[in-house]
């Protein structure tokens, strides 16, 4: 009996040393690692409810990093180590940079995440009236199963651009003492065709139409009084006329505040989660860097849930003009730069979904709770539309996270041909850097409220701060 015991523990200890650990990482992290996740999600939960939209999330950033202590980047001065700017494009998408003792000479450390989440936009003309009912046609941004949004409670987020130069901020039906819109959906009694077509048939783009009042205005029994009343409405709030919502940026999200999830309140219930999860740990790393070896950019963009194109997503110059501009301060070529620069793009993953196991490939999923996930390449197919990570650029990114202890896991997106997707990475990659994706592993990833780890977003942190704080990488 003894001799076999002995055996088995031999065979275990071996296991131990050769093989992959699969302990909860719940076990593998410290009591004092789950307190600090705790507590560092706390304001990330106020980030989330400060910060549904681009715009929303750039404002929180800029203010964050005022106070710590950045200044708005000049062009024509000279920065020394330790200094901290911020660069504001279209207040859509920033830019932190902390300047490195070494500057660019030895490239730059890059973090970026994006700041856009699925939802539903309103079109140029929105407002319309039909059988008493005043409503919004919308036209959704990213990628959504559209059955997910009818009956949720929505709220109006965005700006309105007038002609006079001035704009108009909207935010309403996120408070208690606000109304909320929704998008309605078919009782069952009637659903008998509905229920027969397929989820892309029974609901298409033209059904997410918002519902948004129903009274006349004046009790008039004159045509489109209801719109009419709304408009008045509209004009009465905002000082806005119907052709204003040609000039507008405005979409609807949904209402609910982020919130702890589960009895041991481990998660978090949130909409926006991608990629907010990832750009509130590149926002607090960035703040918390104080003098790294070479300079820190921590870029928040927009437009990655719809392709990166636009002056505000990464198939534009802005991130590399800037380095550029950083590039000539220290009198470097920007090409020489960005080959000796290496980028975490900070973006979530699929966490394996028990429910739905049969659509992952458990041996290479990310799971709640495992830590920041580690993603070499996302895209399709046979690897078509990404970059993949070369393995002497995962083994210097392995070597970074366990020295400082960070609990991390990688991840496929999913089973082989069952689908895919993209990041940043591979535009990133395109401008000659070493480029990895890193993130949070999320359930129901693009639903209106989507689900992450506490530990998970802490690691996530840890991990982005000791890549930008490492002597090399
Ligand atoms: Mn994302
Ligand atoms: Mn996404």
């Amino acid at each position: 009996m003894s001799e076999e015991k002995k055996e088995k523990s031999q065979a275990a200890q071996l296991k131990e040393k050769l093989f992959i650990s699969k302990k909860n990482g719940c076990i593998k992290v410290s009591e004092e690692d789950i307190r600090k996740a705790d507590e560092f999600c706390e304001e990330y939960k106020n980030f989330l409810n400060n910060g549904k939209t681009e715009r929303e999330a750039v404002a929180y950033a800029v203010e964050a990093a005022k106070i710590a202590g950045f200044e708005e980047f000049d062009p024509y001065k000279q920065y020394g180590a330790g200094d901290r700017v911020y660069v504001n494009n279209r207040n859509k998408a920033v830019m932190l940079a902390v300047i490195g003792k070494n500057g660019t000479h030895n490239g730059v450390r890059l973090g970026i995440a994006h700041i856009d989440s699925p939802r539903l936009d309103l079109k140029p003309n929105p407002l319309y009236e039909t059988n008493n009912l005043a409503m919004f046609k919308t036209h959704y941004y990213g990628g959504i199963k559209k059955y997910q949004w009818p009956t949720v409670p929505l709220a109006l987020h965005g700006v309105v651009a007038l002609k006079d130069g001035s704009s108009i901020n909207v935010c309403i039906g996120d408070s208690e003492d606000d109304p909320c819109f929704c998008v309605t959906d078919l009782l069952p009694h009637l659903a008998v065709d509905q229920m027969s077509k397929t989820m892309t048939k029974a609901f298409n783009g033209e059904h997410l139409n918002v519902l948004i009042g129903s009274r006349p205005f004046n009790r008039d029994e004159e045509s489109e009084s209801v719109k009419l009343n709304i408009m008045n409405i509209l004009f009465e709030k905002y000082g806005m006329l119907e052709e204003d919502f040609l000039s507008a940026d405005l979409a609807l999200v949904p209402s609910f505040r982020a919130r702890d999830l589960g009895f041991d309140r481990s998660m978090i219930g949130a909409y926006g989660h991608d990629d907010k999860v990832c750009a509130y740990p590149a926002l607090m790393a960035a703040l918390d860097a104080r003098i790294p070896e070479s300079t820190v950019i921590t870029v928040l963009t927009d437009r990655e849930e719809i392709g990166s194109d636009g002056n505000t997503g990464m198939k534009s110059t802005y991130m590399i003009d800037f380095i550029a501009d950083l590039a000539k301060i220290d009198g470097e070529e920007v090409r020489h730069v960005m080959a000796k620069s290496t980028c975490l793009s900070a973006d979530v993953n699929a966490a394996f979904d028990p429910t739905y196991a049969s659509e992952f490939e458990a041996n290479n999923s990310s799971y709640i709770n495992n830590g920041a996930v580690i993603t070499k390449y996302t895209g399709s197919g046979g690897k078509y539309s990404t970059s993949d990570a070369s393995a002497e650029y995962m083994a210097r990114i392995r070597r970074i996270l366990d020295d400082a202890g960070v609990l991390w896991q990688t991840g496929e997106l999913g089973k082989v041909d069952g689908g895919g997707g993209g990041t940043i990475a591979k535009f990133v990659a395109n401008l000659n850097a070493d480029v990895v994706d890193l993130g949070v592993p999320v359930l129901s990833m693009h639903a209106p409220m989507e689900v992450v780890s506490k530990i998970d977003v802490y690691m996530t942190y840890r991990a982005l701060y000791e890549f930008y704080m490492a002597e090399n990488v």
